[in-house]
């Protein structure tokens, strides 16, 4: 019997969540909808990924990204770090709004108090170390301020870290430099889980090499099944197991499937979907979002499912979890099409010879131990107390 989803103490009456296996979602976008478009995600909101949603599909724990799109810095309208603390800001005034029921984690400590409250645990993460815009204070900063996880390169290189994307110039590293190396190494000393999705090959083995604290791949998915470049190989995975970490297994078609990329790809050049405009960048991906939904053969559940049994096969059962990546896909997967839906994943896995517990660690633990063991006792967040955001202004 699967124990219920946000572990209850002895005696509680949490009603149907009690049939939901608790889900650790490692990887989402929604965050760009709460401060873009004004879309509460307490509430019932378009897109993929509110809290409403999650409690729905058992969601326990959350990493909340704060993504900034490089090509905004590039036409000179916003810093990558003042984009990003803006996120950041709104991530806590979403916290604020609804004490009921979601609160911040920063430690495995705080998670098992969120859970044992019926509560939803966020971690606030950054995708992309252009954010830390070149400083270690920046990254304390963020830190201090609240944030768990960082994705050290997104499909920008930098300086620092090349990432898996073609096209690397000049000044740009095979792999980390030595500020990249001191990046990782920071990171685990204050107790910021390092996450290496989008990270290129050797930038992925070096950062493997310098962490002393397990990693994650936060939103990807096996390059044996599909050879996008956002994908690991099964070295990778291996080595990514030698390390205690977890891969978390993307839903982005186009991730996980040739056909799917290629037909989203062929309608990302109509002018159909090009000519759709939001109000803003966020809102355009939105609607580009929706409309290429309605216009796709859903990409069958199995897909996902195929990913997660080679992750399984070929690292180990205890190194596979989850990381969606909602609200930063535009095609979902049949029967995962928003976060009321993670429960699908237990029949298919069922289906596959998962017994009970093997589907509780991929879906929840197994990523609940790399957070415990990044942000445990010898590191900053152990005991690191939350400064306020709003008082500071959130580097506004
Ligand atoms: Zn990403």
């Amino acid at each position: 019997m699967a124990e219920d989803v946000h572990g209850e103490a002895p005696g509680g009456q949490n009603g149907a969540m009690e049939d939901l296996i608790p889900v650790f979602d490692v990887h989402c976008d929604s965050l760009q909808r709460d401060l873009d478009l004004a879309h509460d995600l307490g509430q019932r909101t378009p897109g993929h990924l509110d809290l409403v949603r999650g409690r729905e599909g058992g969601l326990a724990a959350v990493v909340l990204v704060c993504w900034c799109d490089p090509l905004h810095i590039q036409a000179g309208e916003i810093g990558a770090r003042e984009r990003t603390a803006r996120l950041l800001t709104q991530g806590h005034q979403l916290l604020a709004r609804h004490p009921d029921q979601v609160q911040w984690v920063g430690n495995a400590q705080h998670l098992q108090a969120a859970r044992s409250s019926g509560r939803i645990g966020a971690l606030f993460g950054i995708e992309g170390g252009h954010s830390i815009e070149g400083s270690l204070d920046n990254l304390a900063w963020f830190f201090e301020h609240g944030v768990r996880v960082m994705t050290l390169v997104w499909n920008n290189h930098l300086d620092w870290i090349r990432s898996c994307r073609d096209g690397a110039g000049p000044g740009i590293p095979p792999g980390l430099s030595p500020f990249g190396r001191e990046v990782v190494q920071t990171m685990n000393r204050l107790g910021m889980l390092v996450d290496l999705s989008h990270a290129g090959e050797r930038s992925f083995y070096e950062a493997v090499e310098v962490s002393s604290a397990p990693v994650l791949v936060s939103h990807s998915g096996c390059y044996a099944l599909h050879d996008h470049p956002r994908n690991l190989r099964d070295e990778q995975m291996k080595a990514l197991a030698d390390n205690r970490g977890v891969l978390g297994i993307v839903f982005c078609t186009p991730f996980l499937d040739a056909d799917a990329r290629a037909t989203e790809s062929r309608l990302r050049e109509t002018e159909e979907y090009q000519s759709l405009r939001g109000s803003n960048p966020t809102g355009t991906f939105l609607m580009q979002a929706e409309w290429l939904q309605a216009q796709v053969k859903p990409l069958p559940l199995e897909r996902v499912l195929d990913h997660i049994c080679h992750a399984v096969e070929v690292a180990g059962i205890d190194h596979v979890g989850i990381g969606s990546d909602y609200d930063g896909i535009e095609c979902t997967p049949q029967g995962l099409i928003d976060a009321s839906c993670y429960q699908a994943l237990v029949p298919g896995l069922e289906s596959r010879g998962f017994d009970s517990a093997s589907i509780k660690k991929v879906l929840f633990s197994n990523t609940e131990r790399v957070l415990a063991e990044a942000t445990g006792n010898r590191t900053a967040a152990a005991t690191a107390r939350l400064k306020s955001v709003d008082q500071e202004g959130g580097g506004q």
